[in-house]
């Protein structure tokens, strides 16, 4: 489905942080100024649960497991959230936001933050985004 963002993104992918056979997972996008916010996305163009295969709700389980332990060997998270609302773009997927020790901005605000880019302030730089991937790779 060429009208889907999230299909076009895998069509167009050139590098994640994890892949298998069912699911894609990419960190998202410097504008929202989160390290840590992880896309976890179904390869298959799907817009319902009952549309997945048990195999692929399978995996997902592992999966966020897998992530969260590899973002915790990068920041000090104190709750990993993973919401999923596919509302906007309907092609299902997770949005896996950590919220450090520390942190002020904690809740719906975070989640807002992070899927919407809506951050006032720049303290995290393109580079340092890429830096942060790499390092996060290593650990899955
Ligand atoms: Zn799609």
């Amino acid at each position: 489905m060429t009208s889907c963002p999230i299909c076009q993104k895998h069509q167009d992918l050139n590098e994640s942080i994890y892949e298998d056979q069912d699911w894609i997972v990419t960190h998202g996008p410097v504008g929202s100024q989160v390290l840590g916010y992880l896309y976890i996305e179904p390869k298959r163009h799907v817009e319902n649960w009952s549309e997945f295969t048990d195999q692929e709700l399978t995996a997902a389980g592992p999966l966020i497991k897998k992530l969260e332990a590899a973002v915790k060997k990068e920041l000090p998270v104190d709750r990993m959230y993973v919401v999923t609302i596919s509302e906007a773009v309907r092609h299902i997927h997770f949005h896996l936001i950590p919220r450090l020790h520390d942190q002020e901005e904690k809740g719906l605000p975070l989640i807002q933050q992070a899927t919407q880019q809506k951050s006032d302030h720049v303290l995290i730089s393109e580079q340092e985004m890429n830096q942060f991937k790499n390092n996060l790779k290593k650990h899955i």
